[in-house]
């Protein structure tokens, strides 16, 4: 009997503020079912688009987030026993194949090369997912579409892409929307002021810049909107900002000093 989905559907849009042709680009790609990868640094918005899309193109979305522990079986589907016996289970990679949902694999390049590769044959022009244990190749659901996201800027040599699983993707940018976008998305997601997201975002922006210079990463989108949360709560801009924007991105005592200067410089 086909699994209830009903739980993978978004019931309401998800506000997504486009940045660029990606909206189009995707609905192109979803047409020829091309697996997709979505590239850029943490809180871009990579999540919040895969939602956007599956609920604009009507489809369930089954997200994982992957880590160094899932196996290939987490993905795909293991025997389990019960009364009757041992049943198989299909994993939540499956249910997507079988019964046409998009499946969205965050942050890929966490998952070990082992269970990646589980993926390969399901995105070629065979769209089939084999069941080694069981025996079972299972031919992908024509509404199925495979979705994964990597953040570049982690790149090491252990937690890079491979080549091989990299090139069988098309692929999207997400980099930081500009500074009106970026305003606007604050403002709608916190419920602040204009005046308040632009402050945000130039900040962001200098923390940014120092990303080469010690910094790992910048703020991120996520970061800023959690900063305008807890203004709008009454919390003082400065500690708001120390909370949300200085102390998650370091623990370097100088980089702290720098960056609560911009913070100072602004509030
Ligand atoms: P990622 O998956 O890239 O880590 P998310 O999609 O979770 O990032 O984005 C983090 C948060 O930033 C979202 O929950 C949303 O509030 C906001 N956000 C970022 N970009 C956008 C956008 N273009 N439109 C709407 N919200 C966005």
């Amino acid at each position: 009997m086909a699994p209830d989905l009903t739980a993978y559907r978004l019931i309401q849009a998800p506000y997504y503020c486009p940045t660029g042709r990606e909206i189009d680009l995707y609905e192109q790609a979803y047409a020829r079912r091309l697996p997709i990868l979505l590239k850029g640094p943490t809180g871009s918005g990579k999540t919040r688009f895969v939602e956007y899309m599956a609920y604009k193109l009507g489809l369930p979305l089954i997200t994982l987030a992957c880590n160094e522990d899932m196996t290939a079986s987490d993905l795909v589907g293991r025997f389990l026993l019960d009364d009757t016996g041992t049943v198989w289970h299909d994993g939540p990679l499956t249910q997507a194949v079988r019964y046409g949902a998009i499946c969205y694999l965050d942050e890929i390049v966490e998952a070990r090369q082992d269970t990646t590769v589980v993926i390969h044959p399901l995105t070629d022009s065979r769209r089939i997912l084999p069941l080694d244990k069981k025996g079972e190749l299972v031919q992908a659901h024509p509404d199925f579409q495979l979705v994964v996201s990597y953040n570049p800027g982690y790149q090491s040599h252990a937690k890079d892409m491979k080549p091989s699983t990299r090139q069988r993707f098309v692929s999207l940018d997400f980099n930081y929307p500009g500074a009106a976008i970026e305003a606007q998305i604050v403002v709608n997601e916190a419920g602040t002021s204009t005046a308040l997201a632009d402050k945000l975002v130039d900040i962001a922006h200098r923390s940014r810049a120092l990303k080469s210079h010690g910094l790992a990463e910048g703020a991120s989108t996520r970061m800023l909107i959690y900063a305008a949360m807890l203004i709008e709560d009454g919390v003082a801009p400065t500690d708001a900002c120390e909370m949300a924007l200085v102390q998650p991105l370091t623990d370097d005592p100088d980089m702290t000093s720098a960056l609560l200067a911009v913070v100072s410089a602004h509030f």
